[in-house]
Formats: C-alpha cells, structure tokens, sequence
C-alpha cells in the first residue's frame, strides 16, 4: 500500500498553499486518473508523488518504507522507482530509440554513461524487449527526433521501465496526439497496471480517465475533493470539480 499523509506544496516563495494537506492512499496495480481544473494542483501532485519536488510537510509510505517525513524530497534510491512522464517527454532527438532507452533521462543517469554510451549486454536485451512489447521494434534504430508524439510517449514509457520504475505519474501524457495514438499510449499504461502491477497516476481529460481508469481523483484548488473507484462520475460530482 502506498500511503500519502497530509502531503502540502507551499509555492510562490512559501506564499501559497498549491497542495492542501492532500491525504490519499493506493496500491500497487491501480491506475489512477486525476482530473480538475487547470491551476487544480494536478501537475504538482504528479510531480510530488514521483518525488520529483520537495513536499513542503506531510508523510508518504511505500508498503512499510518511510519515503519521506515531514517534508522533504525522499531519497535517490526511492526516486529511480518512480518515473515522471512529461506531456512531451524530453529524449535526445539524435539519438536512436534504443538509446534513448538505455541511457535513461536527462539528469537520473550517471555522467559517465551519458557522454561514453556505454551500456551492458543485458541492458541492451532488457530495451529491445521493452521496445518490443510496446511495438516500437521497428523503430528501435530511428532517431528519437523522427518519432511521432506517441511513439515518443511510449519510449519515454520503455526508458522509465528499463531503469526500475514501479510507479509511473504522467502529466497530460496524451496532449496533442491522434485518437488512435492516444489509445495506444493509455492501453500501454494500462496494461502496466493490469499486468505488471505497476501503479499509474495519470492526469487526464475526465473522458479519458472515465475510460482508462480504474480509480479518479478529482483536485480543487489543491484539496482532493473525489475520489472515486470503479465507475463513472456522476454530473454532480464533475461539478463539485468545476468540469462541466
Ligand atoms: P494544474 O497542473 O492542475 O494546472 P499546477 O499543479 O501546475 O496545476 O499548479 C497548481 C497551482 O500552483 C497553480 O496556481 C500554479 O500557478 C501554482 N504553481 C505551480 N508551480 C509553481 C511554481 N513553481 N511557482 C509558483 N506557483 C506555482
Ligand atoms: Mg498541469
């Protein structure tokens, strides 16, 4: 179980409360969509339950490991489980899919790997099985920057893997692609969850999460204000988010 305890995110130089003493708890396997308004909190509770910003005070605890206490931005070691998935994920765009998959995200890899592409064997074997499983086996030795938005999506999806992501946050990770790709990208996610166990946290146009999701979290102004498993939102309860 994942627990989240009264996480608060002080921004504007500590002068307003984006995230208001959120306090939620998940498991392994859910695939969770948040919804709400633009200016809602999603992005910042995305970024915060992926530990990649600094909780102004609160607790979070993965089964029964203390990630952090307090504040804080919890340890590397529990960071490289969680990845963050950008609406356009930053890859090196003359750089193969594969590699861009091997040699992981700008700022989690070491330098040393980064400026010699050095990789191992089985890593090398671990990214063309990923690859493939999304579908990408075709696409494993063209330059990131000749990928299609969702393609990009999906090997940005296959690097967070690769490199021991267990929890995966993606902030509006279908924006601007076809209703085709789209479907791809989200059945990707979900298949994470369904089969692998991997927990998705994902912020979504309601239609979406209704659609992919197992569970919707609904934010205003930085309070969970829903939180709902299994079904569809009723009309009230998309106005108590503002989104109708
Ligand atoms: P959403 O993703 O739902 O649109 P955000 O999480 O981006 O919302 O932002 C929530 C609130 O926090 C907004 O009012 C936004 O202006 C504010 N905010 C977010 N990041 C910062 C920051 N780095 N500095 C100042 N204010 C911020
Ligand atoms: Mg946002």
């Amino acid at each position: 179980m994942i627990k989240v305890d009264h996480l608060t995110k002080m921004v504007d130089g500590n002068k307003k409360e984006a995230l208001r003493g959120i306090s939620v708890q998940f498991e392994p396997g859910e695939m969770i969509g948040v919804v709400g308004p633009s200016g809602s909190g999603k992005s910042l509770l995305l970024r915060c339950l992926a530990l990649r910003e600094k909780w102004s005070a609160g607790e979070y605890t993965w089964e029964d490991k203390m990630v952090i206490r307090g504040g804080g931005k919890g340890s590397q070691k529990y960071r490289s489980q969680c990845a963050y998935l950008e609406q356009n994920p930053s890859l090196y765009p003359d750089k193969t899919a594969l590699k861009n998959v091997l040699i992981g995200q700008a700022g989690q890899t070491s330098a040393l790997r980064r400026v010699t592409g050095m990789v191992r064997s089985d890593d090398y074997m671990g990214a063309m099985d990923e690859l493939e499983k999304f579908g990408l086996l075709d696409k494993a030795h063209v330059k990131a920057g000749k990928l299609s938005g969702g393609e990009r999506q999906r090997v940005a999806i296959c690097r967070a893997l690769v490199h021991g992501a267990n929890f995966i946050a993606a902030d509006e990770p279908v924006v601007g692609l076809d209703p085709h790709s789209a479907e791809r990208v989200l059945n990707t996610l979900r298949s994470l969850c369904a089969e692998q166990g991997k927990t998705v946290v994902a912020a979504l146009p309601i239609e979406l999460a209704e659609r992919y999701c197992t569970r919707i979290w609904g934010l205003e102004e930085g309070k969970l204000k829903l939180d709902v498993t299994g079904r569809r939102l009723t009309a009230a309860e998309k106005r108590s988010v503002d989104l109708v």
